[in-house]
């Protein structure tokens, strides 16, 4: 039996680069100055639904939800082997905490046919672990969270290992399920290189519109349009073309999105920085080491 899977990748800024200029002078993140990188869980998630692929055959998709940007995770799912892409943007998705972000999301789950939709455990920059669950309940789905190995995949039943910390638990439930995958899951692989070739020049509508704007600035509307358009047939011709998919396409209920459609309200932003003004070498030995956990438990670093 084939399986479809959905995979839900977010583009995050690179929590690794982190220098003096990553916040703004308001306490608001400084995407600018931060590279911009495939959330690393989800590069585990595309790996096991990839790896279903190979086993059973079907179909990879995979969405992400950002601004036009985030087109290039999308294409480096396919350099990957993912069949499908499609980008949600939207201005109206602006604001949107996880309960929104998950609703958008569930809105564009629910146009395809799928069997498991599988995201990270945990995104690096908004870190709260939420959008994988708030998606299942919303799908009304079961969800397995915290998956780090697929021990069976029959018919429509399929048995997971979900790490619980001090253990593990072996979970068998019916499809469709949500999984959340762990960093531990597998090695992610890399991008193969006929398929880079191939999708190389994959844009979505978006990308073709601004390229065109920037090469002929002096030109109407109507012929940005024709030429939009024209372009962007010719990219579905060769199954170039990255689906976008915006609000009025999802059908979405705007009270659901952005800035209304979240509860969450942030009152006070603090900017901490953590700057080392002394250092200390320890010898390498298990007495020196000992008492250095000891002391950095004394003065609550870690406990
Ligand atoms: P997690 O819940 O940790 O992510 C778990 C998994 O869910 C990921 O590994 C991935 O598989 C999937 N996932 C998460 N997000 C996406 C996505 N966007 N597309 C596809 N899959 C996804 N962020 C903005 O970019 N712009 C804003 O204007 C904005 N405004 C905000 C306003 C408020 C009040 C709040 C609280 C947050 C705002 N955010 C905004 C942050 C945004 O809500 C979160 O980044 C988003 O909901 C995902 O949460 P997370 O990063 O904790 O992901």
């Amino acid at each position: 039996m084939a399986y479809n899977c959905v995979v839900l990748i977010k583009q995050v800024p690179d929590t690794k680069a982190i220098t003096g200029q990553a916040m703004n002078a308001d306490g608001t993140v400084n995407r600018g100055a931060l590279p911009a990188v495939f959330n690393p869980e989800d590069l585990n998630a595309l790996e096991l639904a990839l790896t279903i692929k190979d086993e059973f055959g079907g179909r990879v998709t995979v969405i992400t939800m950002g601004p036009p940007a985030a087109a290039t995770i999308l294409r480096e799912s396919l350099f990957r082997g993912a069949d499908d892409a499609i980008l949600i943007t939207d201005a109206r998705c602006a604001a949107s905490d996880t309960l929104a972000t998950s609703y958008i999301l569930s809105c564009a789950v629910k146009k395809l046919d799928c069997d498991i939709v599988l995201c990270g455990r945990q995104a690096i920059d908004g870190d709260t672990a939420q959008v994988g669950p708030q998606l299942a309940e919303k799908l009304g789905i079961t969800q397995i969270t915290y998956v780090e190995q697929l021990t069976e995949l029959e018919g429509k039943s399929i048995t997971v290992r979900r790490n619980i910390g001090n253990g593990f638990q072996q979970i068998r439930t019916k499809l469709p399920v949500l999984l959340t995958v762990t960093g531990d899951a597998n090695d992610p692989r890399v991008a193969a290189a006929k398929k880079m070739m191939k999708y190389k020049n994959a844009q979505t509508s978006i990308e073709v519109e601004q390229k065109i704007k920037l090469e002929n600035a002096n030109a109407d509307e109507s012929d940005i349009g024709k030429l939009v358009e024209h372009k962007c047939s010719e990219l579905e011709e060769k199954g170039l073309l990255i689906t976008h998919w915006d609000l009025d396409f999802l059908e979405a209920d705007l009270n659901w999105c952005g800035r209304d459609g979240s509860p969450t309200k942030v009152h006070r932003i603090w900017s901490v920085v953590l700057a080392a003004k002394e250092s200390k070498e320890v010898e390498p030995n298990d007495k020196a080491i000992s008492e250095m956990i000891h002391e950095l438990i004394e003065d609550k670093t870690i406990s």
